[in-house]
């Protein structure tokens, strides 16, 4: 094994840089999850996680990674064979799809080319076709994480309106939640799936629903089997500050660490700040003279940038390199587009000079492996972080 010096460089859009604040808080004695002090930790976090999503609707925590809150949003609302509409926006949306077919439901797939976000008028078009009204749920992911796209939440929900179709609608914001705006209650979501380890700047560990009124009336009726999953046993657990089987406690203490922080800096700057480095991130891209993958700037992601290889080069043997030499893990192209891109992770606990860092490494990393581009992308984003009026 090498050893080395310094702090390794997290620049994968997740497990995302944990900040120190919420080690430390970690770093504490597990409490007993059925004495007094855990019900002031369990309704502090209960209340705090609802201006995080927007709602101010119940947010379940589970003990479980992004895909078990995936999960439990599917098997509380839907009964077998129902019929659910979802967006091939990339990777994870692929992902959900192939866990909601192994679940019994009927997917429904809107192809995509894996360099744009889900179009609200062709979900438009498909549910005003769907006069029977068989579609029970439609799912977006909202910032895929595979492709650096973001879909838009607020004109899907319209577009789902227009059409006069009562179907639920289910988002993913495992990798946009605290780092992109969003709005569970505002947007008309009914369920919002989150995960710890992404904009929350928590190790992995905790899964999130939040649920509104028509989802847990859906609920009611839901006919999919699940005990670990059930929305109710953790609702009537949370309204007395409990859980109905042991929850992640140290983990809470990081994420009540985590809501202070967020809470401190206020969101709208925790977006600001995402935004901004995000374009510094686009314009070193450019001066390199590197393609993003995402299509459209209405689309792209404030929490990572995709960022094509030329033809001809391998996406992972320059990650290799700036591994090996720079200490750096930057994401991986996953699914079909393997080798074919890099992503760039500046979500989370991040600051101008993690960011100066960051692109730092990929700059030597891109000429130490002779892949054809141009010094000046680390001097774009400087000049840009150095403006005024950002
Ligand atoms: C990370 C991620 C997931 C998967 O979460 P896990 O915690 O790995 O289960 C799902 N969707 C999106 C958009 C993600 O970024």
């Amino acid at each position: 094994m090498t050893t080395r010096a310094g702090r390794h460089f997290l620049q994968i859009p997740g497990p995302t840089n944990v900040p120190d604040r919420v080690l430390r808080a970690i770093d504490r004695a597990t409490i007993d999850h059925r004495g007094p002090d855990f019900v002031d930790l369990a309704n502090e976090v209960l209340a705090g996680l609802k201006p995080v999503f927007g709602t101010e609707q119940p947010v379940i925590v589970y003990p479980s990674s992004g895909t078990g809150a995936w999960e439990a949003a599917l098997v509380n609302t839907l009964s077998p064979g129902d019929r659910v509409l979802m967006y091939e926006t990339g990777h994870f949306a692929t992902l959900w799809r192939e866990l909601a077919g192994r679940l019994g439901l009927e997917v429904e797939l809107i192809g995509g080319n894996w360099a744009g976000g889900a179009d609200p008028a062709a979900i438009e078009a498909r549910l005003a076709d769907d006069r029977a009204q068989a579609i029970k749920a439609v799912c977006v992911v909202h910032n895929e994480t595979s492709t650096g796209v973001t879909s838009r939440i607020a004109e899907i929900r319209a577009a789902i309106d227009r059409a006069g179709h009562p179907a639920l609608y289910l988002v993913d914001t495992i990798s946009s939640l605290a780092s992109i705006d969003y709005r569970h209650d505002e947007w008309g979501v009914d369920v919002t799936v989150g995960g710890s380890q992404k904009g929350l700047m928590l190790p992995p560990g905790l899964g999130f629903n939040a649920v509104s009124e028509k989802a847990r009336a859906a609920a009611a009726s839901a006919r999919l089997p699940r005990s670990y999953w059930d929305w109710e046993a953790m609702l009537a657990g949370n309204a007395a500050g409990a859980f109905p089987y042991t929850p992640a406690t140290n983990l809470l203490y990081g994420l009540r660490e985590a809501l202070i922080m967020l809470r401190e800096e206020g969101l709208a700057n925790v977006f600001a700040r995402h935004d901004r480095h995000a374009e510094a991130t686009r314009r070193a891209v450019r001066a390199w003279g590197l393609d993003i993958l995402c299509a459209d700037p209405a689309e792209y992601s404030s929490s990572l940038t995709a960022v094509r290889m030329p033809d001809g080069h391998d996406a992972d043997a320059l990650r290799q390199v700036i591994l090996d030499r720079f200490d750096m893990s930057l994401g991986a192209g996953l699914g079909k587009l393997k080798g074919r891109i890099f992503r760039i992770g500046h979500l989370g606990d991040f600051n101008d000079l993690m960011l100066a860092g960051t692109l730092c490494g990929v700059e030597m990393g891109l000429s130490l492996v002779n892949v054809p581009s141009r010094r000046g992308g680390v001097d774009a984003a400087m000049s840009y972080l150095c403006e005024e009026e950002h």
